[in-house]
């Protein structure tokens, strides 16, 4: 199901992400050469309605349109299908995202041919584009503690996530080959989120390795916990005649030290346990996060949340949110997450 090419189609660089299926066929690794061989991975769409990656490696490639990159860069494009229809993925396809493992399927060959093509071409760093649907800072995912991998994401943002869950995410298959990186830019196309990431790519392509420069502080967090809705719950939001009804624009609490006692939710049977709240190790900790006061779901511990969203697809295919604490950059790498 995969297609590697040597050059960029010449529509590539004004192409609509509803056209790319048919430009390309399927999902496609495309090698573009550059002075230094090493090249740049750069991931776009694993989710098809994310298409801030596309924007900027459009953006990119058109100031070197008649020059050589400095860098060899080599791009993934990934779900083409969902892209055509504006979907995160089509119903009955695996989520691009959570393929990247050594498994038997079409899906997961496909993500083993990429790295090892990769692999062969000793990558130098791995960047994987996404967008979220809630109000978040522009942020970046690291799946490995070292000071590459951190030099490299606080070039994007000041703010970083390390995460290793889920483990089937490209930047974790990545992150022991090369700096592996996810961005969150901020909502699909939004400009400012594209000029970012056109520079922080523009910067990855010019500099030598990622930890030469003097590191500025970051805001660094590490996941705690996985938060979904269980099955057996409806929900949506104040008022609506569900089991969970969440308070109305929740993704403000993205990346807020929530106190004890904040309201999230409005429960209609009490203490029912709507949400699944796992740990690192697969441990249910929702006693530990979250209690009922009343009919109010709160928040039992300071917590923050990530990529809480109104969007109730993305609730249901993904999950409502994950909960952080803040790492000191000293402890990175010591703890399970
Ligand atoms: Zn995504």
């Amino acid at each position: 199901m995969l297609t590697i090419r040597e050059e960029l189609p010449e529509e590539f660089l004004q192409a609509y992400p509803a056209e790319l299926k048919s430009l390309l066929g399927g999902p496609t690794l495309i090698h573009l050469p550059g002075e230094q061989a090493r090249p740049l991975f750069v991931s776009i769409l694993l989710h098809g309605n994310e298409i801030t990656g596309l924007l900027a490696v459009q953006t990119l490639l058109a100031r070197y349109q008649s020059l050589l990159l400095p860098r060899a860069i080599s791009i993934f494009v990934g779900n083409v299908e969902a892209a055509r229809v504006g979907k995160r993925l089509l119903p009955g396809q695996r989520d691009y995202n959570r393929i990247w493992i050594n498994a038997s399927g079409a899906e997961h060959e496909m993500t083993h041919t990429v790295l090892e093509a990769m692999r062969e071409r000793d990558v130098f760093a791995c960047i994987d584009i996404h967008n979220n649907t809630g109000k978040n800072p522009y942020y970046a995912i690291i799946a490995e503690p070292g000071s590459d991998h951190l030099g490299c994401a606080a070039l994007f943002s000041d703010t970083v996530v390390y995460a290793r869950c889920p483990d089937t995410t490209c930047t974790v298959a990545f992150s022991g080959m090369c700096p592996s990186v996810t961005l969150e830019a901020g909502l699909p196309g939004d400009p400012a989120g594209v000029e970012r990431t056109v520079s922080f790519l523009e910067t990855c392509l010019h500099t030598p390795d990622f930890t030469s420069r003097p590191l500025h502080p970051v805001n660094l967090f590490h996941t705690v916990a996985v938060v979904k809705v269980r099955d057996c719950c409806s929900y949506g939001f104040l008022g609506e005649d569900v089991d969970l009804q969440l308070v109305n624009e929740i993704d403000q609490y993205n990346f807020h030290e929530l106190e004890p006692g904040t309201s999230l939710a409005r429960v209609r049977n009490g203490d029912q346990q709507c949400l699944d709240v796992q740990n690192a190790d697969g441990r249910q900790v929702y006693r530990e996060y979250f209690t009922v006061v009343g009919d109010n779901l709160q928040a039992a511990k300071p917590v923050m949340p990530a990529m809480l969203t109104t969007n109730r697809d993305i609730i249901s295919l993904d999950c409502l949110c994950y909960l952080m604490e803040r790492l000191p950059q000293s402890e990175l790498g010591n703890q399970r997450i």
